[in-house]
């Protein structure tokens, strides 16, 4: 067989631990042997960010805004443990959170559902995404203590020197006080994405926010929607044939868990951050859930939503069997190879794409499956596959559906 050719390449981000060695596996069988694969690799290993005092996080950054896709496998987060452990210069940063800094973009999260893996909400037949705002609120707050007897007020000091003042509470008692922001231009760019990315799903968009209690603060990312909607968005939607809808986040809740799922939960940064978990943990497992980073100007980055499975690497590091679940990261390579079939009109690797996750499901559906969907599964007789021997089995099932 000829192998699928491709003109752009992907942006190629390696990581660390367990997932690592998935990677080389993933690209090894399932991805090179049929696609003339094209990326320009970044190596965000530890070590290797380390060595270039995390350099190199940024420039795959950059060559993302560059290309526009990329692909990347799970990362340490450093701790202390970590300084210790990589013999660190310093405690970097977060990756995730300095590429979701350069590209200023939005998280999707969706679960791979397979019919033998029922979620426990037994109303949902479809998966239901999540898209985060990731920026300001609670996570970027200032908090205080304060004393019985104290006034505390908000202060705004515009460019021309003048002082607004509101009091938050007269203090008869020891308490505490906080205070966030947003800006315009982040909700504008978070409901940008949320728009461009029901549109290029397919999928309904609901928003949720508590403005009947937060008449400014929630309302203004209420009105900032509803103005992009009417502005830009409205007869798109129309065309395509997909809602966009507004309720208070207790009405969203309710109606989420009475769904059937299949569309997008956009939520504010505190209820993405509760409600990501919560839906994760719903459908199955967290090794089952994908993620994507869209940036306003159309950039995608996906990955998938688990960390680096540190324990199952050191087991794998003493020679032990594994049984990780690469599903998830099997699925973050489909889904780049899959965007970049469309933005450069390459069907076959659509195709391929989507041939590629139907083996995943495929396989599970077959019995054959890694540890953590075992307990999961409903099927009666289920075949504990190691790390290995799972990616083998896709393969066997990917090879089926491509000689179909
Ligand atoms: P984790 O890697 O997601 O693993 C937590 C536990 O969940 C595992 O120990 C395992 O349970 C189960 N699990 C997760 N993914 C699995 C998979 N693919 N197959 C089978 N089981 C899976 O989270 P963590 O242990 O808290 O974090 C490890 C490292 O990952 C940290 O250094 C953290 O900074 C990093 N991290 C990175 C990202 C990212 O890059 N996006 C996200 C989160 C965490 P059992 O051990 O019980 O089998
Ligand atoms: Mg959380």
């Amino acid at each position: 067989m000829k192998k699928i050719p491709m003109t752009t390449p992907l942006v190629e981000m390696d990581g660390d631990e367990m997932t690592r060695i998935l990677w080389k596996l993933i690209k090894d069988e399932l991805i090179t042997p049929f696609v003339e694969l094209k990326t320009e690799y970044y190596d965000l290993g530890l070590e290797h960010r380390n060595e270039t005092d995390d350099r190199v996080t940024v420039e795959s950054a950059e060559a993302t805004k560059k290309y526009g896709v990329a692909v990347k496998c799970a990362t340490i987060t450093p701790n202390a443990d970590r300084m210790t452990e990589y013999n660190l210069k310093e405690m970097w940063k977060s990756p995730n959170g300095t590429i979701r800094a350069i590209l200023d973009g939005t998280v999707f999260r969706k679960p791979i559902v397979v019919d033998c893996i029922p979620p426990y909400i037994p109303t949902w037949k479809k998966p239901i995404t999540i898209a985060r705002h990731a920026y300001g609120d609670v996570y970027k707050a200032s908090e205080m203590r304060v004393k019985k007897g104290s006034k505390a007020e908000l202060i705004v000091t515009a460019p021309d020197g003048i002082e607004t003042r509101k009091l938050i509470h007269d203090f008869s008692g020891d308490g505490v006080i906080q205070g966030m922001h947003n800006t315009d231009r982040s909700i504008e760019s978070f409901a940008r994405a949320c728009f461009e990315f029901a549109l290029d799903t397919g999928e309904d968009l609901w928003f949720a926010s508590k403005d009947t209690i937060s008449k400014t603060y929630d309302h203004r990312f209420k009105d900032i929607f509803a103005e992009l909607y009417e502005k830009e968005y409205k007869s798109r939607f129309e065309e395509k044939g997909i809602t966009y809808f507004y309720t208070l986040i207790d009405d969203a809740v309710a109606r989420v868990v009475r769904s059937e799922g299949g569309f997008i939960w956009a939520c504010k940064n505190y209820d993405g951050d509760v409600m990501s978990d919560m839906l994760a943990t719903a459908f199955g497992s967290l090794a089952m859930m994908t993620s994507v980073l869209v940036s306003p100007e159309g950039a995608y980055e996906y990955e998938a939503a688990h960390g680096t499975v540190q324990r199952h690497y050191y087991k794998h590091l003493r020679g032990e069997r594994t049984s990780s679940n690469s599903v998830a990261t099997i699925f973050a390579w489909t889904g780049a190879l899959r965007k970049r079939g469309e933005l450069d009109n390459i069907p076959a690797l659509v195709t391929f794409a989507d041939k590629l996750e139907q083996a995943c499901i495929n396989t599970i559906r077959q019995g054959r499956m890694t540890g953590d969907l075992a307990s999961l599964c409903t099927l009666e007789t289920k075949n504990i596959l190691s790390s290995e021997e799972f990616i083998s089995a896709v393969r066997e099932n990917l090879e089926i559906l491509l000689n179909a």
